[in-house]
């Protein structure tokens, strides 16, 4: 087929961390535009509430580990479709482009002449911490951030000197599994255990849970708590922040129960 024929065209749409309040209204407008919604699993189904009511919806989950749709078949069914002509919205968690390979569809799709437009969507890297009042930066604590995936599969060690002596706050996202191993690398390379460190499962929805402390207590409080995947590791003297927010909660329930 003429690819200058196809009239369809795709929506790569960041959904944000998960409260449906995140998204933006660009990705409102491109749900509504949808004839089909591919949706991964780390999205809040709320969002399609703003997709017309005969949209057809695909799910396409592949978190770590689970059930999962192979890269390439989502590819090939979003070319598939916008040569049928019609509208596709692949709804991300996050943002795109930050640990979404949104960089690789649209190098996909663009090859195959599909017209494709991204929309940014606010990643989790900033909105979970910050639903824990946790500023990822602040020019009072640190230089800047530094987001790292955790996901060592590859068997490749990031380089721990850098992050550990970098100034910045580092954001890890897919850490969960390997949690000993990310503070060991970092306690190896000189950072304190009384570095502030804090896990959050499910930011910015009504079912988070964290845990805040420090990077020696971190892997024996997760377990303890049992925190699960979709988690975000936060480290830095930034997770102070949330440390006196979660004292000022625990003041306010003691203060009502008494
Ligand atoms: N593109 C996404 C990231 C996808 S990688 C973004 O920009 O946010 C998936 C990882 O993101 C999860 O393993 C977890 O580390 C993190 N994550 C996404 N949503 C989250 C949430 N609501 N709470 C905690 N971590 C989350």
């Amino acid at each position: 087929m003429n690819t200058r024929d196809t009239n369809g065209k795709v929506w790569l749409i960041g959904a944000g961390p998960g409260d449906v309040e995140l998204l933006t209204l660009k990705a409102v407008r491109a749900l509504g535009e949808a004839d089909v919604v591919l949706i991964d699993d780390l999205v809040n189904r709320a969002v399609l509430r703003f997709a017309n009511s005969n949209v057809r919806v695909i799910e396409v989950g592949k978190r770590g580990g689970c059930r999962s749709t192979p890269q390439a078949f989502i590819e090939r069914k979003m070319m598939q479709l916008a040569r049928e002509g019609l509208t596709v919205a692949r709804v991300k968690g996050g943002d795109p482009y930050v640990f979404g390979r949104g960089g690789e569809e649209v190098e996909t799709l663009s090859r195959a002449g599909i017209t494709v437009e991204v929309v940014n969507g606010i990643t989790a890297g900033i909105g979970v911490p910050a639903a824990l009042g946790i500023p990822v930066t602040h020019r009072e604590f640190c230089r800047g951030v530094t987001f790292v995936t955790g996901n060592t599969r590859s068997g490749e060690q990031p380089n721990w000197r850098a992050l550990a002596d970098g100034g910045t706050t580092l954001v890890v996202y897919m850490g969960l599994a390997n949690l000993a191993g990310i503070v060991s690398g970092l306690r190896a390379a000189g950072m304190p255990e009384t570095m502030p460190a804090a896990v959050v499962e499910n930011g910015t929805l009504p079912t988070q849970r964290s845990v805040v402390g420090t990077l020696g207590q971190v892997v024996n409080t997760v377990l303890a708590a049992g925190l699960r995947s979709p988690a975000l590791v936060v480290v830095g003297e930034v997770v102070r922040f949330a440390t006196a927010k979660k004292r000022d909660e625990l003041q306010e329930l003691s203060r009502k129960s008494a």
